[in-house]
């Protein structure tokens, strides 16, 4: 079990952007964890605190029981979490096979994702291993970012607004491939700009300035008060009407 409770992050250059986030999430989950919102809501902040890279003014993050608050990003990462960044975070000048290379140095001994499966799982990178980052489509950078986290062979998996600038075929299959992994094992959050991407998820969190408005258990319950809620704050202008 993952529960977040109270959390409050800031930058020091903007202020407070997560304001008292409470939040609970099944590890090993029943599906896929959805956190949607518009632009600038805080997902990537959120994403960032439970991965060890941004410490909370305040709250707490348990993970199992155990008070994770605050941890280092390497111990995050030992403890079998990670991190497909928004933005891909690629290393430009290394191959699609290097980047695997580079991740095994910090991962647990297991190989449960090999990089046979994850080529099997992502069959365009098969034919790019000896291919610089720089030289991917966005498409087979978005592959990358999600089977180089996968690599380490996580038990939560945090992947941020992985669809992002893809055609809506390559959409769905990242969404598939993500969709699955619960089944196998790996709990995932996944962070949506909106409210379509999360059809298949388990769970959905609303978040909007940086509070969660609301939660909904099941796909099922993905209602139209939520989708309502996100469209009423996409609609709502960002500077006041003259
Ligand atoms: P997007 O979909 O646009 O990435 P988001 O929901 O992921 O949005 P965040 O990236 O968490 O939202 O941003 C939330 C707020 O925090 C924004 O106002 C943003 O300007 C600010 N912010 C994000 N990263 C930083 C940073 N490194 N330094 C200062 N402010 C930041």
């Amino acid at each position: 079990m993952l529960r977040v409770r109270d959390l409050a992050v800031g930058y020091p250059t903007s202020g407070p952007v997560l304001h008292a986030v409470t939040l609970t999430l099944t590890l090993p989950g029943p599906g896929l964890h959805a956190i949607i919102g518009p632009n600038g809501a805080g997902k990537t902040t959120l994403l960032h605190t439970l991965a060890g890279q941004l410490r909370p003014a305040s709250g707490s993050i348990h993970l199992d029981g155990q008070d994770v608050t605050g941890w280092h990003p390497t111990t995050a990462a030992r403890a079998g979490v990670a991190l497909a960044p928004q933005g891909r975070r690629l290393w430009k000048s290394l191959t699609v096979g290097e980047h695997f290379a580079t991740v095994r140095t910090t991962v647990r001994d297991d190989d449960r994702w090999s990089v046979e499966a994850l080529l099997e799982m992502f069959p365009a990178l098969a034919a790019r291993l000896g291919h610089r980052a720089d030289q991917l489509s966005g498409g087979e950078q978005q592959m990358l970012t999600i089977a180089r986290a996968l690599h380490t062979a996580p038990r939560l998996l945090l992947a941020d607004e992985p669809t992002e600038g893809l055609a809506p075929a390559l959409a769905a299959h990242i969404m598939t491939v993500l969709t699955d992994l619960p089944a196998r094992g790996v709990t995932v959050v996944v962070a949506l700009p909106h409210a379509a991407g999360a059809a298949r998820a388990a769970t959905v969190h609303l978040l909007t300035a940086g509070r969660l408005r609301e939660s909904a258990d099941t796909a099922d319950t993905v209602t139209d008060t939520l989708r309502r809620h996100l469209t009423l704050t996409d609609a709502e202008p960002t500077e006041p009407a003259p």
